[in-house]
């Protein structure tokens, strides 16, 4: 007897998709994989917010190239859910629906002064130096003296590394043109690391926070005062490894003091909550207030002060963004599920489904248990009973939207690495020279 191929849609085409489609994949053999992403490349963060100076951790994207170029999977880039195709369409046409759509929108503080020009969103800055294209041209302003970033998790530490590397620091990187131009003309000589919690709470990992020990121009600066001699009865045994092993790199840089006289300063600012950014149409001033934890929650303490900070980026996590008719948790900013079941035959994982913790390896556990979750829901039932790709092609072609597919981001990848005069890639910036690469 002749089954049908079982028809399967993911949405999303970062680690927690690849790891699904590979997943899925291996299991149901004759599987068709429909893979799509709102950008004309593949790999989610990997490529849009990894740092381009951790060129070792963007290696996993070679084995979710070889995800995309196996039988029976499409890559769909450059369709966006919502816009060119809708929730309802996808259910229609696929047996199985899966959402790894990421987390792509900041959280915002929820201070006055955010709305000043200079003030920034952690995800729209790190998009911008890994070179995603936006809607709408962004230049950030990096022209004052003092930038202010606001959380204590590896992003802050991304961001804050960047701009106080020198640019033969960032050689080997595939820090985009635009942003390699504007740190070179940046004359930034102080960058505030603050974090409403102590140092015991950050969720930095040790070896991100050693880097600043390496770099050429920059200087650590640490409050001895802030580092705790005892940590809080209350932390679990992983989170008390990891806050020793950060104390003891922020002992050693308390230590260094003020003799370190390099140009720019990092300063790691800790128990300090942002109240407001003052300026005068920009940002000017950081006004914070001091803080002390109790029962793990930052408690204020009336004790104010101020920092020069001519840029804020804040970096205290994200929220995915739904598309019309997805069942989303608007509170936690995650597609609504239960353990990754979304409604009869549409799944979740990675990010848009834990919400915006964990990196790349948590995704792989996480998508591998859905994978499970699926196979476990389908037993038995591994023959497709939907149009699949027959339906979305001829809807995708209806409304003029052309997808780039494998090979047109193998051709983008050709492109980006032929132009990249000693680093990993020139990474093309512009929509429109992602899609003429992809159609050359
Ligand atoms: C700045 C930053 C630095 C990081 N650094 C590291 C690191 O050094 N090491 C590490 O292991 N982890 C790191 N991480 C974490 C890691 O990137 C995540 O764990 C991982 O990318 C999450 O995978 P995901 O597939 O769930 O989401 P994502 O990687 O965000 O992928 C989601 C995909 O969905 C697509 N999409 C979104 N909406 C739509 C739509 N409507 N239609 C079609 N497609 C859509 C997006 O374009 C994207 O490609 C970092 C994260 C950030 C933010």
């Amino acid at each position: 007897m002749n089954h049908a191929p079982i028809h399967i849609g993911i949405v999303g085409a970062g680690p927690s998709g690849c790891y699904v489609a590979d997943a899925l994949g291996r299991k149901l053999s004759g599987a068709r994989i429909d893979m799509f992403d709102r950008l004309p490349t593949p790999f989610g963060l990997v490529r849009g917010g990894v740092a381009p100076d951790h060129q070792g951790t963007k290696n996993i994207a070679r084995q979710f190239e070889r995800t995309l170029g196996k039988e029976g999977v499409r890559f769909l880039g450059n369709v966006a859910v919502g816009r060119d195709i809708s929730y309802e369409e996808l259910k229609a046409a696929y047996d199985v629906l899966v959402i790894t759509i990421g987390a792509l929108d900041d959280r915002r503080l929820g201070i006055p002064g955010e709305e000043l020009d200079a003030v920034y969103g952690s995800g729209q800055f790190v998009a911008w130096y890994n070179g995603i294209p936006a809607d709408r041209e962004f230049e950030p302003r990096l022209d004052g003296k003092s930038v202010a970033i606001i959380g204590n998790g590896n992003v802050a530490l991304d961001i804050a590394r960047l701009l106080a590397k020198t640019a033969d620091e960032l050689a080997a990187s595939d820090l985009c043109a635009r942003a390699r131009s504007a740190f070179a003309a940046a004359r930034i000589e102080d960058i505030w690391l603050i974090g409403r919690r102590g140092p015991a709470d950050a969720s930095f990992t040790t070896a991100e926070l050693g880097e600043f020990g390496d770099l050429s121009r920059a200087a650590t600066r640490v409050d001895a005062a802030q580092l705790p001699t005892e940590l809080p009865a209350e932390l679990g045994e992983e989170q008390r490894k990891l806050a020793e092993r950060n104390l003891e790199v922020l002992r050693g840089y308390a230590q260094r003091g003020a003799q370190d006289d390099r140009p720019l300063r990092v300063h790691f600012v800790f128990n300090a909550r942002p109240l407001a950014i003052h300026g005068d149409g920009r940002a000017r001033e950081l006004l914070l207030e001091r803080t002390r934890v109790e029962h793990g929650r930052a408690v204020a303490s009336g004790e104010r002060f101020a920092i020069a900070a001519d840029t804020v980026i804040s970096a205290i996590g994200y929220r995915s963004t739904a598309f019309p008719g997805l069942p989303f948790d608007a509170a936690r900013g995650v597609v609504a599920n239960d353990q990754g079941r979304v409604e009869p035959g549409v799944y979740t994982a990675g990010w848009c489904k834990r919400g915006p913790q964990g990196v790349i390896p948590a995704n792989r556990a996480d998508s591998l248990a859905v994978a499970e979750l699926i196979l476990a829901d389908i037993a038995g039932g591994a023959s497709g009973e939907k149009p699949g790709r027959a339906l979305v092609d001829s809807l995708l072609a209806g409304r003029g939207v052309r997808p780039v597919d494998f090979a047109g981001w193998q051709k983008i990848n050709a492109a980006e690495v032929a132009a990249a005069q000693g680093r990993p890639r020139e990474k093309l910036v512009r929509l429109d020279d992602l899609l003429a690469a992809a159609r050359s």
